[in-house]
């Protein structure tokens, strides 16, 4: 079927309207119309290739919330109406292990992809073998598997990026089993930063924002953090030593990981969900002297996505975000790079006009 998105032909262009295909839906897709579509760092990432692997033109977007305006004759999950969300797999084999646990961002057949699962932008078709295109677009043609229900009673003009940032930072925050009197630190106040601070307080933790200034101070308490430690404050670093069960790194840029691991007391974790790919050498010895742990995330599973969705419903979790038209989103890159907001931008996509 005929569309159209926003996509770059190079990493040093912007972002602009772009005719395209989606494939006609097979018995087991649903075809969306998209409504709203968060828009991640990794979004900006991909275009300007800091991964190194993106085939242009690419049409990035993997918060993606819309409605079903056709299904498959094999789709039974959803029907036509119904508010679906689609984060950053559109794949996956589903028949090994991981794929059978639910955690298909560790699909052993994906694994065979750079990235370790088939993305929404980022994947190959499996069966016609194009190269996927994102949710920057009016719709997206997709196996009823990967498409989520959205409960109601969640905003949808508010709800997409908890198909990123949110799955992000939930899955850690569940791995590590946080509740009641955890103590989390989240490095980094942006889009997945506020929703780590979201998720752990109501989760029960005690939540540290450690930022690079004290500039968001207002910001992280106004989400509920209970203090923000700026690391620039070699002083307020040190008196913070041992203090965190859990930290979750989400800063988008190679960055020295060493004072940070300190602050993590006797089995404490350093979970890294930010900067995916080279990082300065570091030292073991806060590893060694307190067994303390180093971990990596990717965003989450199906069934764990559903399961966030439904926390965030019944506990009426939603992003800060600010809405914006489709034809500002190279602005919203600008901004974006500065990393000096704490929302997401969320791209409202009734402003993307189909000529
Ligand atoms: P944002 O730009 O919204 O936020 C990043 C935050 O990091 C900023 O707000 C800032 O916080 C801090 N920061 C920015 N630049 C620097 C810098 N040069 N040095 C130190 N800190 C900095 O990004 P997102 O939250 O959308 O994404 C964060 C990262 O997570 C990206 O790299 C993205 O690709 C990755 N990601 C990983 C996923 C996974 O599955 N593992 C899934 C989704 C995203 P402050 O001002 O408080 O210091
Ligand atoms: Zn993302």
């Amino acid at each position: 079927m005929r569309t159209v998105g926003f996509a770059c032909t190079s990493a040093e262009d912007t972002l602009n309207p772009f005719h395209f295909d989606r494939r006609n839906p097979r018995p087991n897709d649903v075809v969306m119309e998209i409504l709203y579509c968060g828009v991640c760092h990794s979004d900006l990432h991909w275009v300007r290739n800091d991964w190194g692997h993106t085939p242009y033109p690419a049409i990035p977007g993997h918060e993606i919330i819309g409605r079903v305006i056709e299904t498959g004759p094999d789709v039974t999950r959803h029907k036509i109406g119904d508010i679906v969300a689609v984060g950053c797999m559109v794949d996956s084999c589903q028949n090994c292990d991981q794929c059978r646990k639910g955690e298909e961002q560790y699909c052993r057949e994906g694994q065979k992809h750079p990235i370790g699962m088939n993305g929404v932008y980022g994947g190959i078709d499996v069966v016609d073998n194009t190269p996927n295109m994102g949710g920057y677009s009016k719709h997206l043609v997709v196996r009823q598997e990967f498409a989520l229900k959205v409960p109601k009673g969640l905003d949808i003009s508010k709800a997409a990026p908890l198909l990123c940032a949110g799955i992000t930072t939930w899955s850690p925050l569940r791995t590590c089993q946080v509740g009641p009197g955890t103590r989390v630190a989240v490095i980094g106040l942006g889009g997945l930063g506020q929703m780590a601070v979201k998720l752990a307080v109501a989760l029960g933790a005690e939540v540290t924002v450690i930022s690079r200034s004290d500039k968001k101070q207002q910001d992280a308490l106004a989400i509920g953090a209970d203090k923000l430690l700026a690391s620039s404050n070699d002083k307020a670093m040190q008196a913070a030593v041992n203090s965190f069960d859990l930290i979750i790194d989400t800063i988008p840029v190679e960055h020295d990981i060493t004072p940070y691991l300190p602050l993590l007391d006797v089995d404490g974790t350093f979970s890294m969900v930010g900067q995916i790919g080279p990082l300065p050498t570091t030292t073991t010895l806060p590893l060694v002297y307190g067994r303390r742990r180093i971990t990596g995330s990717l965003v989450g599973g199906i069934r764990e996505t559903q399961e966030l969705l439904n926390f965030c419903a019944r506990k009426n979790i939603l992003p800060d975000t600010k809405t914006v038209a489709m034809q500002d989103i190279n602005d919203v890159f600008k901004e974006l790079e500065k990393g000096d907001t704490h929302y997401r931008f969320v791209i409202d996509m009734s402003t993307l006009k189909a000529d």
